[in-house]
């Protein structure tokens, strides 16, 4: 792919999906632009539990000592409570992984920028994709987006990757089409503790309600608690503090009393949930990538592991640049994500009992393994640093 544009690719969005995709990219030799509507370094509205195959990856980019050298603590074990009942995994070394990582978003998606424009793409934040621009037989050749100042900027661009998340601008303009839609969705509300023992992840479900507690940087642990919608508007929504407590306590009472102390830096936060979808992930000049393309309820904390997953999927079909590459861009993206998808909805459901939720988990469990065996899979030559 090379043309008299200045840019190879537009990449929206500059975070885990956005920034990962435009440093492979760059290492490819393509000329990358990344806009943002936020800045650089800053928060976002989503815990951050990576799973094997996210940390591998970080690990094969060579991105992952920059997350460490930050204070990400290593997590060795992963306990499952189901109940009274606690099953206690240990993290296997292998692979170049020692451990899992959980950075703050502040963390994880400014390291992948840095190692995007350490590799040669360029970053533009506080632009908002205000429009696309279209050739005669309506193929996306570039971007328009909108600065503070008011301002229109015209982008050409082979290829406009929509990497914006949720809200997906580019989904909208292309009129991408939903292929799957979930049938659950959960809410989420979560904050950040200090003091509380770092023992690795803890997932305690009980019936109709899940908490977990995942150890980040700087001495805090992120906290939440996940409920059906229902719930969350009855239990929650007026007051999400006591809500939230009231749900710790039934969950988990010795988290709870943990929790008790300590105040939250930032507050609580909440996410009120969405259904899972699948979204067509190319048309012609353009493509989507991480929640754009692809959203899965955060139970199963996985979405970033996705998206990463489907950065080098997406980088490795671009560079190729043909038709077939980017349909089997999207072949491979839904026959990995579909069985991720489809449990993560089953338990969303909370419909399950404590023996049900222990198969399921067995079953997202060899989800994660055939994640993990195709990244292995996949080349590592194409995606490192420039010596
Ligand atoms: C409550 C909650 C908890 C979660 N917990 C986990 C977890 O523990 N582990 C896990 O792996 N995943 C988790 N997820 C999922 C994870 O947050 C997402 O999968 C991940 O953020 C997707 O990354 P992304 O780069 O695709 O999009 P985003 O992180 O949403 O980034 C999109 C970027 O696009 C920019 N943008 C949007 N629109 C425009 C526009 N018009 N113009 C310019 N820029 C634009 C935004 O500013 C943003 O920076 C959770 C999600 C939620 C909601």
């Amino acid at each position: 792919m090379r043309s008299a544009n200045a840019y190879d690719v537009v990449v929206v969005g500059a975070r885990c999906a956005g920034a990962a995709t435009a440093m492979l990219l760059a290492r490819r030799g393509l000329r990358v632009l990344v806009v943002d509507r936020g800045q650089y370094g800053t928060d976002t509205l989503s815990t951050h539990a990576l799973m094997r195959g996210g940390v591998l990856q970080l690990h094969r980019w060579g991105v992952l000592p920059a997350v460490v050298a930050r204070g990400t603590p290593p997590v060795r074990t992963t306990t499952f409570h189901y109940g009274a009942e606690a099953i206690e995994v240990a993290i296997k070394p292998g692979k170049g992984i020692e451990a899992l990582y959980a950075p703050r978003r502040t963390v994880l998606d400014a390291a992948l920028v840095d190692a995007a424009r350490a590799a040669g793409a360029e970053l533009r934040y506080g632009q908002t994709l205000a429009d696309l621009r279209y050739d005669g037989e309506g193929r996306v050749v570039g971007a328009v987006t909108l600065d503070a100042a008011g301002r229109l900027h015209e982008i050409a661009a082979d290829l406009v990757i929509g990497a914006d998340g949720i809200g997906s601008a580019v989904a909208r303009l292309v009129r991408a089409e939903v292929t799957h839609q979930a049938r659950h969705a959960t809410a989420t509300v979560f904050g950040y503790f200090a003091d509380i023992p770092d023992t690795g992840y803890h997932w305690h479900y009980v019936e109709r309600a899940s908490v977990g507690r995942i150890p980040t940087n700087d001495g805090r642990t992120c906290v939440f608690v996940s409920v059906p919608p229902s719930r969350y508007r009855t239990d929650i929504l007026k007051d999400r503090t006591a809500g939230f407590h009231a749900v710790l306590r039934e969950v988990s009472p010795a988290l709870a009393g943990q929790v008790a102390g300590s105040v939250t830096e930032g507050g609580l936060l909440a996410f009120a949930g969405r259904r899972s979808y699948l979204r067509q992930a190319h048309g012609p000049g353009w493509a989507l990538v991480g929640d754009a393309g692809y959203f899965k309820d955060p139970i199963t904390a996985h979405g970033i592991t996705d998206a990463l997953r489907d950065a080098e999927l997406l980088a490795e079909a671009a560079v190729r640049g043909s038709a077939a590459a980017f349909a089997e861009y999207q072949a491979t993206r839904d026959a990995l994500s579909r069985p991720l998808l489809d449990v993560t909805d089953a338990i969303a459901a909370y419909d399950w009992d404590l023996e049900q939720a222990k198969t399921l988990h067995k079953a997202l469990n060899q989800a994660m393994k055939r994640e993990v065996e195709h990244i292995l899979a996949l080349d590592a030559d194409a995606t490192r640093e420039a010596a």
